[in-house]
């Protein structure tokens, strides 16, 4: 059993969280929303008064937060994790943020004399819930080999990506590649229906060729070629994790083009309204402008 402390309890966080308790450790937790600390609570966690006081209650601090600035915010100040971090414990940094914000905190970590892990997760709301989410894990062998108990709590498909920050690019990068996906199907099914090619046609041919991928063969048929655009993952999360990509890649002097275009079709959803739909919305975007629907033929 270990003394583990967790900030931020949303969609995910409460889940995650609570799948760490079941295991039978010791858990303190800490919110700005009371009545996600209170959800904790009836199951048995400790709520602390602020994030240095559960630093000061744990061996691990784990944080999953909406963006950058918040993990920041909870790691810095009078009241933040680092004024309390004790020495020898380890703060797990699981949020979609980007890698030099974990870098840079990670270097203010150890000069305390602890260590801080990495672990974006993969997959979604239900998979936290299951305890089955993907772990995107970056840092020191022998700091991950000590979180990893609590990581098996909430994961299943455990990737050690490299040192620490390599499990933020992961996400980045992973997630950029899925929404291009996303973009570039939506525009080619709805081009191609309007050229007059039906979508058995198209997936058809597609699936003996180069054009073929996991969005085809999985995402699209699960939702958005029902016509189902509810999340799933929502589109503005999808922004968000392609924005940290692009930002990713512009710090190490690179260029993406395609891949700030699909930030721009992501804004182009917001811009429509959909921020809150699943990322699959980008396909009845290009939809509406070929006045066609793209839809699976539903059996008689
Ligand atoms: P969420 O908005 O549901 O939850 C965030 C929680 O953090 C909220 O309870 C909020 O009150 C709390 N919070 C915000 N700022 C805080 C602060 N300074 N101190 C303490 N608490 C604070 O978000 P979520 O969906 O749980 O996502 C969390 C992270 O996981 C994000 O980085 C997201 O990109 C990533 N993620 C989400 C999904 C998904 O499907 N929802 C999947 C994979 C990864």
């Amino acid at each position: 059993m270990s003394e583990v402390g967790f900030i931020g309890l949303g969609t995910m966080g409460g889940p995650m969280a609570r799948n760490v308790l079941k295991k039978g450790h010791r858990l303190t937790v800490y919110d700005v929303n009371p009545k996600a600390v209170a959800a904790l609570v009836a199951d048995g966690a400790i709520a602390a008064a602020s994030p240095k006081a559960v630093a000061q209650a744990s061996e691990v601090v784990i944080t999953m937060l909406p963006d950058a600035p918040d993990v920041e915010q909870a790691a810095r100040g009078a009241e933040g994790i680092l004024a309390g971090l004790k020495p020898g414990s380890i703060f797990l940094e699981m949020s979609t943020i980007d890698p030099d914000t974990s870098r840079k905190l990670a270097r203010e970590v150890r000069a305390q004399g602890s260590d801080m892990v990495d672990s974006p997760v993969g997959k979604t709301a239900e998979h936290a819930v299951s305890g089955t989410l993907t772990l995107m894990v970056g840092g020191d062998a022998r700091a991950v080999a000590r979180v990893r108990p609590i990581l098996d709590c909430m994961g299943t498909d455990f990737f050690h990506c490299g040192e620490i920050g390599a499990g933020h690019a992961m996400k980045c990068v992973n997630n950029l590649l899925a929404t291009t996906l996303v973009a570039v199907n939506s525009e080619i099914l709805a081009a191609g229906m309007k050229a007059g090619l039906t979508l058995d046609v198209m997936t058809g041919v597609m699936q003996k060729t180069m054009a073929w991928n996991n969005q085809l063969a999985i995402g699209f048929p699960a939702r958005p070629l029902r016509g189902d655009f509810e999340a799933g993952f929502m589109l503005k999360l999808a922004h968000k994790d392609c924005r940290l990509a692009m930002t990713m890649i512009r710090n190490m002097g690179l260029t993406a083009p395609v891949g700030a275009a699909t930030l721009a079709v992501c804004q182009e959803g917001l811009d429509a309204g959909y921020a809150t739909k699943d990322v699959g919305v980008l396909l009845k975007l290009r939809e509406d402008l070929a006045g066609l629907k793209v839809r699976l033929a539903t059996k008689p």
